[in-house]
C-alpha cells in the first residue's frame, strides 16, 4: 500500500499513486475532460466552455471543473 503524502489516499500499486499524484500537480483547475490546468478557476470555466461546448450550470460542467478534494469524497 502506499499513501500520498499531500491528500492521504491510500493506492495499492505504486503506479497508481504516481498517477494520482499528478493530480497535485500545480493549479486544481483542471479540466477533467482533456486534463489541461489552468491558474485561475475562471479560466477553465471558459475553456469548457468555448473548447468543450458545455453550458454552465449543466451536471456535465461540474464534472468537466471539479476540483481535485472532491474526486475521493
Ligand atoms: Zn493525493
Ligand atoms: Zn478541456
Amino acid at each position: 500500500m502506499f499513501k500520498c503524502a499531500v491528500c492521504g489516499k491510500v493506492c495499492v500499486y505504486k503506479r497508481d499513486l504516481n498517477r494520482h499524484a499528478k493530480i497535485h500537480d500545480g493549479s486544481k483547475n483542471m479540466c477533467r475532460i482533456c486534463r489541461k490546468t489552468f491558474t485561475r478557476r475562471n479560466a477553465l470555466s471558459i475553456h469548457v466552455q468555448n473548447c468543450h461546448k458545455i453550458a454552465k450550470n449543466t451536471p456535465e460542467f461540474e464534472n468537466a471543473v471539479q476540483i481535485t478534494d472532491a474526486i475521493d469524497k
